[in-house]
């Protein structure tokens, strides 16, 4: 391709909407451009570079087994009314009417609809396990679309879902399945971590999120990890060790109530009585909504934690398997017969949650459910039982492991892909079956599997570039090579350099010559935005025959002889 007639319009200035490195680059270099919030052209580059890691991901996903299908992106909302889907996925769902005034939507994922093929597909164990994959834009009405195509609401994305007769089964290809992931982000030039991630209220047994790590805010995922062990989860789902408190071992004092006027906050609480935040059980009041069919249905709960612990509200919602969850107004928690500030769970009516946080202590702080006061020196046991202890705590950076010991490290990661152990969550609600080696007819039980292409693209942008440009891995750069005559006016380079672009395509090499009649420094200047991995310069040197070879990465010019500057070329690309 030539230079002159590639769509590749590059921008001098950094477009506003783009906030992050990645999504600038991309807009500058000429590789895409915004139609609405959230949805992309991708332009020819981009459109080479998308391409490149579909075909990684195809290569991958048939080398494990899996078989590429294609769904329709238009879905009836009756199969998503039997999964239960329709109703609880919320505004994220692109809902629309056909002309017959049904209800449809554009796919935001296909559990559904896989599901209901093999229901109606698969008869017998005998075809078991089978897993489906496709590579297809999906529609998401994101709520904050942001970051270019790290977070679109019309995006790219591969999405597999395995089918089996147990448990055994559904393990090995999760296994298998999480193998080709980590190579399929290694092929793309980029290393992840493989985390531990949260199933969600209604989720099945087990979940993992590949995260690119980041050190900026492209990073939308918190996730903390071992630096001793393998351990890494996203902290949504998380676990440490907390260490014990002091004062676990004193003896138990005699529980008193003392005035604290105004005193609402653990910061308060704790200057006025000079105890620390970890000597005070917080009493917190929340409204969950949502459980299972019951989408009305709103519950309060309390939960008991140390006063200087976050509460993880997604594992709180987890543990209460509800769709929504907030903090209790203070009028609400008023009408519940307390008063906000001084809330403590003996007496109260409702269902209370302890937190493991809490176990160990003694001699606390507590609300008594009375305005401007507090109980202090109390006690499990003796002055209140809590009967269910849970995990609701948001580990921190700096805790132990609760695998190892080590310490827990932070870090933030770009989520390209992730895998779940479904179970039989959807084929039991969608009374998919097959019949089993002993005749019986059981649920499919089921595994599904996520990459978001486009998101991949862009998190290599992220991770890969310097104050030039971008710096694109080989297996995925838009083309490998740039071919830069310095005067096309002049007949000697001219030549040389169209008989450099010539033996470049014969060798298999995917190049572009740079023919326009521009300076030198701006024709380098686009080489570097763009980010080809190798320029050749055809210059001056070519009276004694030679010519200037730079990699993109590393940014050293060697120089090489006219005939051999092909072969030296794929040898840098590995170009075989
Ligand atoms: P996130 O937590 O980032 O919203 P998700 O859990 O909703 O992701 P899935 O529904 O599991 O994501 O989708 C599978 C993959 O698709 C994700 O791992 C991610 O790489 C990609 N993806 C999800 N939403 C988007 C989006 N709005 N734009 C681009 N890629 C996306
Ligand atoms: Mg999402």
């Amino acid at each position: 391709m030539r230079m002159s007639h590639l769509l590749a319009p590059t921008l001098r200035e950094v477009p506003a909407e783009a906030e992050i490195i990645s999504h600038q680059l991309l807009m500058r270099a000429g590789f895409i451009r915004r139609v609405s919030p959230g949805v992309y052209t991708y332009l020819p580059l981009m459109w080479r570079v998308l391409k490149k890691v579909e075909e990684i991901v195809r290569q991958e996903m048939d080398r494990a087994g899996a078989q590429e299908l294609m769904m329709p992106i238009l879905l009836p909302a009756d199969l998503w009314m039997a999964s239960g889907r329709w109703f609880v996925y919320g505004k994220e769902m692109f809902r629309l009417k056909n002309r017959h005034d049904r209800d449809e939507l554009l796919g935001p994922t296909h559990e559904e609809l896989i599901t209901d093929i093999a229901k109606n597909e698969i008869r017998s164990y005998r075809q078991l396990p089978i897993n489906l994959y496709q590579i297809q834009n999906k529609f998401r009405d994101e709520i904050r679309p942001r970051f270019g195509l790290l977070r679109g609401r019309e995006f790219i994305m591969k999405d597999s879902y395995s089918f089996h007769s147990d448990e055994k089964s559904l393990e090995e290809t999760y296994e298998v399945m999480c193998r080709a992931y980590t190579r399929i982000f290694e092929r793309c030039g980029l290393s992840t971590r493989m985390v531990d991630s949260d199933v969600g209220a209604i989720g099945g047994s087990s979940a993992h999120e590949f995260m690119v790590v980041v050190e900026t805010d492209a990073g939308e995922n918190a996730l903390l990890y071992c630096d001793s062990c393998q351990y890494a989860a996203n902290v949504e789902r998380a676990e440490s060790r907390i260490e014990i408190v002091p004062g676990a071992f004193e003896e138990q004092e005699p529980l008193e109530k003392i005035p604290t006027p105004n005193m609402k906050t653990i910061d308060d609480l704790s200057a006025f009585l000079k105890v620390l935040p970890n000597r005070i059980v917080k009493t917190l009041i929340y409204q969950a909504e949502g459980f299972g069919e019951k989408m009305e249905e709103k519950k309060f709960v309390a939960v008991l934690i140390r006063g200087d612990v976050p509460v993880n509200e997604v594992k709180l919602k987890n543990t209460l398997a509800c769709y929504e969850l907030r903090l209790a107004t203070d009028e609400e928690i008023s009408a519940l017969g307390t008063i906000s500030g001084f809330v403590g769970p003996i007496g109260l009516k409702l269902r209370v949650l302890a937190d493991e946080s809490v176990r160990e202590m003694k001699n606390f702080v507590l609300g008594p459910n009375e305005k401007d006061q507090h109980l202090v020196h109390a006690n499990w046991g003796r002055d209140y039982e809590p009967k269910e202890w849970v995990d609701v705590r948001q580990s921190q950076v700096g805790e132990q492991c609760s695998r190892c010991g080590g310490e827990l490290k932070q870090a933030r990661g770009i989520e390209v892909g992730n895998t779940f152990k479904l179970g039989t969550k959807y084929s039991s609600k969608m009374g998919a079956t097959f019949t089993d080696v002993d005749g019986t007819e059981k649920p499919f039980v089921m595994g599904c599997y996520g990459i978001g292409v486009s998101r991949t693209a862009q998190a290599a942008v992220e991770a890969c570039h310097d104050k030039n440009g971008i710096v694109w891995p080989v297996p995925i750069a838009p083309y490998h090579l740039v071919v830069v005559p310095v005067n096309v006016g002049d007949p000697v380079q001219k030549e040389a350099a169209e008989s450099l672009y010539r033996q470049a395509q014969e060798a298999g090499i995917e190049v572009i010559l740079d023919d326009r009649d521009e300076r030198p420094g701006v024709k380098f200047k686009d080489a570097d935005l763009i980010g080809f991995p190798l320029r050749i310069t055809v210059g001056k040197t070519i009276t004694e025959g030679n010519v200037e070879l730079k990699e993109r990465q590393g940014g050293e010019v060697i120089l090489v002889p006219l005939n051999e500057a092909i072969e030296k070329a794929k040898s840098m690309l590995g170009i075989r």
